[in-house]
């Protein structure tokens, strides 16, 4: 073996700690063999005495809401929860936009206290819906991308959470390859006429505006000709379908644009340059603790119902395949938030999480797609039960994740195209044309 393998650079975890720690002599950071360099760390992921000091306000917070009646956890909440008075009292709180900058009316504090906020309202299952999209991705695209004006109109109702925006990019032949879609947008006077169809659009029945990917430049090569809008769902032509899909949700819908005027104010950035803004917007989009936690409710109750259960006279907990199958979970769950807090921490550096999203995303859908055949296996026949059924053990959430998880690994990317980011940004390997 000729020369000596490079000593890796040291992540620095967000600002949690995490060092090398050379005041323990058998810990010494590295120990030096005649060929290779072994680094030792003590990674200690303990967030700092604010920090915690956030989760608890965060969790008392929402444990008053759920005593108060506000909503009652469940899985997919911040997907399929729609409750506006929920997210105006998240916004009284201030917790909308907590990482925008000050100048644009956010806290400007940092995306490990935003990752806290997040992870607490998925522990708790909260109805985050409504304010979900457009605090994630759509207000960072306007106060990017945007004009000041549209900054001025549009960021305030974001963060008062008076608006709740659609993703409005897939088209019933444009889903991986979105640069295909087909949806036009064309100058007429102060105005872009648009006309197509949108498809999968999340929020669809609840949503007051959408944020529109359309073709501006037909005959510009296919990621060439595309630009952003953000369009008032109000303005005529527009009208929505919901899809009901496999668990009965209507959650999203199909979307048809039908000689719908937009005023040209309403364009988002450069025309002609969505596809490039639109790219940078899905590595925020992909890479949340949604992605591992939107089943959380059900992961808990699951380990609370075999602590609590006597099945054949004996506590399930006794079962070892039920203890290897759940601390299997908790192993691979571990695995995934550690993923989806290094997307923090090249979040908090100013950079987008391409290929952290990539990995991260199709490791964490397929643990809670684990998660969910897992559930439906201990809790047996009863746990096929709907949740409308007195019968349902764990108000039959396994049921609803068991087939809402399938949609996981398609719904922004698929782990296919996912793993080909990996291949080709994160290995380097040419692209295949
Ligand atoms: C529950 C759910 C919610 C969604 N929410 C939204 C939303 O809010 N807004 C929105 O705009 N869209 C949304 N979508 C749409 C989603 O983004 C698309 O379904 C996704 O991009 C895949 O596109 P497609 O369904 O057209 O499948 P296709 O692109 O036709 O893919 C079909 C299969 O072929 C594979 N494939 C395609 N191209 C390649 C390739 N180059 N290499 C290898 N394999 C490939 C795919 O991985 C997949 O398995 C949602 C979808 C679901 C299921």
């Amino acid at each position: 073996m000729g020369g000596r393998v490079k000593n890796p650079p040291l992540p620095e975890f967000m600002n949690l700690k995490m060092r090398a720690n050379d005041n323990i002599p058998h810990l010494n950071p590295t120990f030096h063999f005649p060929d290779i360099v072994i680094l030792v760390v003590i990674m200690d992921f303990t967030f700092t005495p604010e920090q915690e000091a956030f989760r608890q306000e965060v969790r008392s917070f929402l444990e008053d809401e759920i005593k108060k009646g506000t909503f009652r956890p469940m899985c997919d909440a911040w997907i399929q929860g729609f409750s506006w008075e929920f997210t105006k009292k998240v916004a009284a709180k201030g917790w909308l936009g907590i990482t925008w900058p000050k100048e644009y009316g956010g806290l400007g504090r940092s995306q490990v206290d935003r990752l806290i906020l997040t992870e607490e309202m998925l522990r708790y299952g909260a109805p985050a819906a409504c304010h979900w999209f457009a605090e994630r991705q759509i207000g960072r695209a306007i106060y990017t991308y945007g004009t000041e004006e549209q900054k001025q109109e549009l960021l305030p109702k974001i963060l008062r959470g008076e608006v709740c925006i659609g993703l409005g990019m897939s088209e019933p032949e444009a889903g991986s390859d979105l640069a295909a879609l087909k949806t036009k947008a064309v100058e007429d006077g102060d105005f872009y006429v648009i006309n197509g169809q949108k498809m999968w659009t999340s929020c669809a029945r609840y949503m007051t505006h959408i944020y529109l990917v359309a073709r501006t430049d037909p005959a510009a090569p296919k990621q060439k000709g595309i630009s952003e809008f953000i369009i008032d769902c109000k303005l005529p032509g527009i009208t929505i379908r919901p899809i009901i899909d496999i668990t009965g949700s209507e959650a999203w819908g199909e979307v048809f644009f039908d000689d719908v005027h937009v005023p040209k104010k309403y364009l988002i950035g450069e025309k002609n340059c969505g596809f490039y803004q639109i790219l940078n917007q899905l590595d925020y989009e992909r890479s949340g603790m949604e992605r591992l936690m939107g089943n959380y409710p059900l992961f808990e109750a699951l380990i609370k119902f075999c602590k609590e259960t006597r099945r054949h006279g004996k506590p399930v907990y006794e079962d070892p395949l039920v203890r290897s199958r759940l601390a299997q979970l908790e192993v691979e769950f571990e695995v995934g938030r550690m993923l989806l807090y290094r997307v923090v921490q090249v979040m908090e550096k100013g950079k987008a999480p391409n290929v952290e999203a990539a990995i991260a995303k199709p490791f964490c859908t397929t643990w809670e797609q684990h998660l969910a055949s897992v559930a439906t296996d201990i809790l047996g026949l009863y746990g096929q039960l709907w949740k409308e059924s007195e019968y349902a053990p764990l108000i039959g959430m396994a049921p609803h994740s068991f087939l809402a998880s399938k949609g996981y690994s398609l719904q922004a990317g698929t782990n296919e195209i996912l793993k080909g980011i990996v291949a080709a940004r994160g290995l380097g390997m040419p692209a295949i044309t």
